[in-house]
């Protein structure tokens, strides 16, 4: 496809979930009379007495939240899951209204204990010790012959609902592998059969060499928009190595995954100098215990902002009823994340301030 084919409206395929993205890059050009509002991250708490995730308080029940200082995980204490519900009844009388057993367990993962921390204002030895957690949990939830996948997930901000702006995430194991996951695996096992290859890793090679939607890379990962991106500045996190679970990284793949967390978030950050709302996760093989060669371990990030620290995406209308549209394109929102600055803009504003001073 030429370039300028693709400055006009066209759509765009995703092999990965068997769906169109319609890119529309002329409408950027609608003249934009708003200011690009710039709003601050919060006042820094470092400990909030209200705070039921900051060390030494009290949640819901009575149950105390330890004084932790490195990673801590408990059972969400209103567990969406649970490890021994019950089957419901038979659905054989009614073929159209089927309900199937869903055990499983929700698990918060404080990531640190100073409230006022984000993962991008948290150092890359820090995020490593949040990964190790996300491995242990994974194998430990995993282990459970009633488990078949575990979802690693964080919303952040306000806007993406969060209740608590205390940096978490949270790990909920089910018994069968969830729809978004299910998804993708049966195009990777599709593209397997297909080609003799990983889907994700040929993907990773098409894109390096074009270096047109990479965001950031280090030795063992790469961040990039994919071409069919759906979200205005949506990326993916994408091992060099063919791994199949956050379980099975090396210590270098571990550091590796820390460092292209902290290098994407602060991007984020710094892209309308705010603290950048997301949900963020990653997608891994199935727990079930039988060997995945089609899984390729990544994390995707879906943050809903496009213009300015208020002016966010909607997916509403066309995009509900017919197929997700987005107006930039993948190659611009690449190409302007990369750009910005490693250094978190909180810290390069301390930084000049002490040089003034
Ligand atoms: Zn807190
Ligand atoms: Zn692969
Ligand atoms: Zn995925």
């Amino acid at each position: 496809m030429s370039p300028s084919a693709l400055s006009f409206p066209h759509r765009r395929f995703n092999p990965l979930r068997g769906e169109w993205v319609l890119v529309s890059p002329n409408r950027t050009q609608r003249p934009w009379q708003g200011e690009v509002s710039k709003s601050d991250a919060p006042p820094a708490l470092h400990y909030d007495p209200a705070c039921y995730l900051c060390p030494g308080n009290t949640r819901a029940g009575g149950h105390q939240t330890p004084s932790y200082d490195g990673v801590y995980v408990f059972d969400n204490d209103y567990a969406a899951l649970l490890p021994d519900s019950p089957a419901p009844a038979s659905a054989d009388a009614e073929p159209l209204l089927v309900a199937e057993r869903e055990r499983g367990t929700c698990r918060v993962l404080c990531f640190h204990p100073d409230h006022s921390l984000t993962l991008p204002l948290m150092s890359r030895e820090e995020i490593e010790r949040v990964v190790q957690a996300w491995s242990a949990q994974s194998r430990e939830l995993g282990a459970d012959p009633n488990v078949g996948y575990v979802q690693i997930f964080e919303n952040r901000g306000a806007m993406m609902g969060a209740s608590n702006p205390h940096p978490h995430c949270q790990v909920w194991a089910t018994e069968h592998v969830p729809d978004e996951p299910a998804k993708e695996a049966a195009h990777l096992a599709d593209y397997l059969a297909k080609h003799g290859s990983c889907l994700l890793c040929d993907y990773l090679k098409t894109e390096l060499p074009q270096r047109e939607r990479i965001v950031w890379e280090n030795d063992e990962f790469v961040a990039l928009v994919p071409f069919w991106a759906v979200w205005p500045f949506e990326t993916m996190l994408l091992s060099r190595e063919h791994i199949a679970s956050i379980d099975s990284l090396t210590q270098a793949q571990a550091s590796g995954l820390a460092d292209i967390l902290k290098q994407i978030t602060t991007r984020y950050d710094n892209l309308f100098s705010v603290s950048f709302p997301y949900t963020m996760g990653f997608h891994q093989q199935p727990t079930d215990g039988k060997p995945h060669p089609e899984w390729h371990f990544h994390g995707h990030f879906y943050p809903p902002l496009l213009r300015s620290a208020s002016v966010r995406k909607f997916m509403v209308g066309f995009e509900m009823l017919g197929m997700p549209q987005r107006d930039i394109t993948a190659e611009t929102a690449a190409e302007r994340l990369a750009a910005l600055p490693a250094l978190h803009y909180s810290l390069a504003k301390a930084e000049g301030a002490e040089s003034h001073g």
